[in-house]
């Protein structure tokens, strides 16, 4: 990581300066962060594939189009996506035509996805530059990454400790600076949660803002798709890139995507001055028992700078939090029993053909290709729904999940322009801390389900440190108000851009160079 034009530790608004400037090339923006991700992925372990050639191929795409832009005019460059150019890493469920998407799991090994999805479509038109695939849990059923079929990524603050999940590969690979922006899938705060532990920003959308085409499903009323950076305007640009209506996926809608979310003011002194006169809640259920005291007073003064900013705050109360829990663990794993009836050891991937024996191999795949926590949400989700059950729980909680959601809605009608709440109730915990206990586990987004379950989008700004470790703090809207909420994001980056935790590194950065570190892989195996 030198001060070089096309340096790891800058943002994709940096980079893409720089790139029209000509002061750096696509090729060697790309360059570099490969050679940061290979160099430093043994000690992480964000990645679960790296195509170095196929990267070098769109960077060079992609030096060429700005090049045949400049030829036509200033017009042309600045009709260019921000993101021309510009490195992205995908979580390993999405799929990018002939590439592998393995959504953390053995029973995807081999599959090749034969099409892109419609997110991967949208980043080749913008220009952006697909690096590989990261790390996840399996099926992106978790908090921790630790359910990942293919080893446990490390937190780069400190390598013993979880990324958080499910998305934790795209997490850790921004916060390390191997990728400047990366995409997550949030059903339950996958993406929210590990931004708040990697010390990174997060976004959920709008239920419906992203089309899900060509993405493996979990939950497939509560899955969306989001962008991971290293600030506000870098996530809103990712999103923008991503978001709008495709006829493939029925609930993508058709809300026009805001072209606000490219004008999100670049001075600080601009930023700041949009808070004035706006009114934030603060849910006093989100300050949840078992809250560890240094996350609360990092949440307490976040909303005090905000308010010092102009802001008008009042504590509200969302009535029905405390159901999104077991709520939505009905909910999810019902529809994931669903989802996942489709590997049958025939369509993808791995397929144990034994005997002739439909029924035994079909047995036998599924016994060998799903982990621990995926067969327990097979079975839940199962009995869920079974006959004499699916009223009394599946039809249940979704009746549970309208009062969730017109919780919010009062408070919208009552004229709240966003709510503050902490992402997460906990800094980043130690590999194995909550793998014994399932219960513990699904707790870790006690904070950011509820917001899946009314389908509204949220945002996780980092907010400083407790013992050392990055805290979230996050913005939840209305639905369609992603620019809205960006905005507000901006403003606490914008007002805490002086801060002295803004300049503090992630504690384990150096290790990542030293090729004498263990795993993340060794380190759980030590510690069991
Ligand atoms: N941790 C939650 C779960 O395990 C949410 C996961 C997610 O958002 N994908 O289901």
């Amino acid at each position: 990581m030198t001060d070089h034009a096309a340096s790891t530790t800058l943002t994709a608004h940096e980079l893409a300066e720089r790139l029209r400037a000509g002061d750096t090339t696509s090729a060697e923006i790309t360059a570099a962060h490969l050679a940061r991700a290979h160099a430093t992925d043994h000690a992480l372990h964000a990645w679960l594939s790296i195509d170095d050639d196929r990267a070098m191929a769109e960077a060079f795409a992609a030096d060429a189009r700005l090049a045949a832009a400049r030829g036509e005019g200033q017009a042309a460059v600045d009709a260019l996506h921000p993101l021309l150019g510009i490195p992205v890493a995908l979580k390993d469920l999405v799929s990018v035509e002939g590439g592998q998407a393995t959504a953390g799991s053995r029973i995807l090994e081999g599959y090749r996805a034969p099409f892109d999805s419609h997110i991967t479509e949208r980043l080749h038109d913008a220009g952006a530059v697909i690096l590989g695939k990261t790390n996840m849990d399996e099926f992106a059923m978790g908090s921790s990454t630790e359910h990942s079929a293919f080893g446990p990524t490390a937190n780069p603050w400190d390598l013993g400790r979880v990324p958080g999940g499910s998305s934790g590969g795209s997490a850790a690979a921004v916060a390390a600076y191997q990728a400047p922006l990366s995409i997550g899938t949030d059903t339950g705060g996958s993406i929210r949660q590990p931004a708040a532990l990697c010390g990174v920003v997060g976004m959920k959308p709008t239920y419906g803002r992203v089309s899900r085409y060509g993405i493996v499903a979990f939950a497939s009323s509560l899955d969306q798709i989001g962008p991971f950076a290293r600030d506000v305007r870098d996530a809103a640009a990712l999103l923008h890139a991503v978001a709008g209506r495709d006829e493939r996926d029925s609930t993508s809608a058709p809300e026009p995507v805001p072209a606000d979310l490219l004008a999100l003011p670049a001075s600080d002194d601009e930023a700041a001055s949009w808070l004035r006169g706006r009114r934030l809640g603060l849910p006093r259920e989100y300050f949840v028992a078992g809250m560890e005291p240094g996350v609360e007073a990092r949440i307490r003064e976040a909303v005090a700078a905000l308010e010092a900013a102009g802001a008008t705050i009042d504590e509200v109360s969302l009535p029905h939090t405390d159901y999104g829990l077991a709520t939505y663990y009905i909910v999810a794993p019902a529809e994931a029993s669903s989802n996942l009836a489709r590997y049958d050891g025939v369509r993808f991937g791995l397929s144990h053909r034994d005997g002739g024996d439909y029924i035994a191999d079909y047995l036998a795949t599924r016994g060998d290709g799903f982990g621990a926590e995926v067969k327990r949400r097979v079975m839940l989700g199962t009995y869920a729904l079974s006959a004499g059950y699916y009223d009394a729980f599946y039809l249940k909680a979704q009746k549970v999940r309208t009062l969730i959601k017109r919780d919010f809605d009062l408070l919208w009608e009552q004229g709240f322009d966003a709510l503050v709440a902490p992402t997460s109730a906990t800094v980043a915990f130690p590999f194995g801390a909550r793998m014994d206990d399932p219960v513990a586990m699904y707790l870790s987004d006690a904070c950011t389900l509820p917001v899946n379950m009314a389908g509204l989008p949220a945002i996780s700004v980092p907010c400083g440190l407790s013992e050392g470790l990055p805290v979230g703090l996050q913005l939840i809207g209305g639905a369609w108000s992603e620019a809205q909420l960006f905005r507000a994001a901006r403003v606490y980056e914008a007002i805490t851009a002086t801060a002295d935790w803004r300049g503090v590194q992630p504690r384990d950065l150096a290790l990542l160079d030293d090729p004498a570190t263990p795993t993340p892989g060794e380190r759980v195996a030590a510690h069991a």
